[in-house]
């Protein structure tokens, strides 16, 4: 019998195996489709240029990602922060150009800046890994966003301004996130927390290898371990082993299992043997929903209109950002995904390119290669990032990601807001809990 079945190929599963590996566990890692990675992937243009169509930036919070970086011997440089030029805003039917804002008076600046500082207090009692410890948990828990910062007296176009930031990350509306939520996700910074989000503490580098190719080295020190096209339909865990079924009916017995399986696609995956409260914890987490578009050009040449390729936007794509020399990447948003996903392929692109040429001129309009991945409805992503809306937190409670017997979870979605940091980070946990025993 195998020491640990880990269910899912992606960053979590794979981290999580690979540290099971390297002390000598016997490990079988099962994957559904017929790659790895999951929701980091990757294609090389004809010039030889890497894309990434899945996860691509990290910053300084993300200790564990950027510590296995260094133990796969690959390397980080700077992401788009690094790109000169100003920033677009495509707002009220209108682009502007300028850091900050332009549409930004004085005043609303100050007190965008008076409610960054009560939101840094707040967030600075938040334990980012316990947010259920707070007093006042299920009172945050239940206020949204929007509402704390009306609550504030937030002027009106400081809280535009938060909603573009989170339209820029492809998270949900402000009115349907959840205000411990997000003062947990900036916890995550600890004593560095100084602003709602800094760059730096969260996009300011990638993978100068690609950033699937964490995933691939992981994958190629577990030749021989990962079996692909393997579709889990069922996990009975018992007193002293447990069962995965796949979809051709075979069943693989292990002492332990690492689930590393999103949670939007395991639940339809059979469960047995955890208690209620635990399996409702599990299938009560959900993602936001997004696509990411890529478009690639023979140039940069946004930089001769004085512009650095990044863009905050009410429309299609939320924020646009520069991947590498011609590359510019962008996120559908919730919101707009419904929408996008109505169209045919064709309509889909024209959308996309549509919005790019607002904010970049008809050049935008002629990439030499445009690529649209609806991750949401991918059976077996059927996400983005994990998401809280108000009351979700205490739903879900503090179990969620706790080992049960011989059931340990693993996955972005169970780190505060997910993440490729997240992946990491729970994989590596679950390998030394298991490890531990
Ligand atoms: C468009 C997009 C952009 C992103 N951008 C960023 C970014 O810039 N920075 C960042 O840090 N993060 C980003 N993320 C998030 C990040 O990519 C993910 O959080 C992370 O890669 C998830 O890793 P995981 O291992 O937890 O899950 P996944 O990568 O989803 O891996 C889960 C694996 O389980 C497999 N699986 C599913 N069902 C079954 C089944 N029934 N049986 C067997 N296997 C199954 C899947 O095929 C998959 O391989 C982005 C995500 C998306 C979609």
């Amino acid at each position: 019998m195998l020491d640990v079945v880990v269910l899912g190929a992606g960053l979590a599963g794979l981290s999580a195996a690979r540290d099971l590996r390297s002390s000598g566990c016997e490990v079988a890692v099962l994957e559904a489709r017929d790659r790895i990675g999951g929701r980091v992937l990757q294609t090389t243009l004809d010039d030889g240029r890497l894309v990434q169509l899945g996860g691509e930036l990290i910053g300084s919070t993300h200790t564990a990602y950027r510590a296995l970086v260094g133990e796969l011997g690959l390397t980080l440089r700077d992401s788009y922060i690094a790109e000169p030029g100003q920033t677009v805003w495509d707002i009220d039917d209108s682009v502007s150009v300028g850091d900050p804002a332009p549409w930004m008076t004085d005043e609303d600046r100050s007190d965008y800046d008076r409610v960054v500082g009560l939101f840094v207090d707040l967030a600075k009692g938040i334990d980012p890994d316990n947010p259920w410890s707070h007093p006042d948990a299920v009172a945050l828990d239940a206020t949204s966003f929007y509402h704390w910062l009306r609550s504030v007296g937030a002027r009106d176009a400081v809280v535009r301004m938060f909603e573009l930031a989170k339209a820029g990350l492809a998270a949900d509306t402000l009115k349907r996130t959840s205000l411990l939520a997000e003062l947990r996700k900036a916890a995550v910074a600890g004593d560095e927390l100084v602003n709602y989000y800094d760059v730096d503490q969260w996009t300011r580098s990638t993978v100068a290898e690609g950033s699937a190719t964490v995933a691939a080295r992981m994958a190629e020190e577990l030749a021989g371990h990962i079996r692909l096209s393997c579709v889990v339909t069922e996990i009975a865990v018992h007193p002293d082993h447990v069962d995965v079924m796949l979809a051709t009916g075979e069943v693989i017995a292990a002492a332990n299992v690492v689930c590393a399986i999103p949670v939007a696609p395991l639940r339809r995956v059979a469960i047995s043997g955890l208690s209620d409260e635990r399996l409702h914890a599990l299938r009560r987490i959900r993602n936001s929903l997004s696509a990411k578009v890529v478009a690639a050009y023979e140039t940069s040449f946004w930089r001769d209109l004085g512009k650095n390729g990044s863009s905050y936007s009410e429309g299609l794509v939320g924020a646009t950002w520069i991947q590498g020399p011609g590359v510019i990447s962008a996120l559908v948003t919730p919101a707009q995904l419904a929408f996008h996903m109505a169209g045919d392929q064709s309509a889909r692109d024209r959308d996309a390119l549509e919005a790019l040429a607002r904010m970049y001129g008809p050049q935008a309009a002629k990439p030499k290669a445009l690529f649209t991945r609806e991750w949401s409805a991918e059976p077996f992503t059927l996400g983005y990032m994990a998401h809280y809306a108000p009351g979700d937190l205490t739903a879900i409670g503090p179990t969620h990601s706790r080992p049960e017997g011989r059931f340990f979870v693993a996955g972005s979605d169970y780190w505060v807001a997910g993440y490729m940091e997240g992946a990491v980070r729970t994989g590596r946990a679950a390998a030394s809990a298991i490890l531990a025993r």
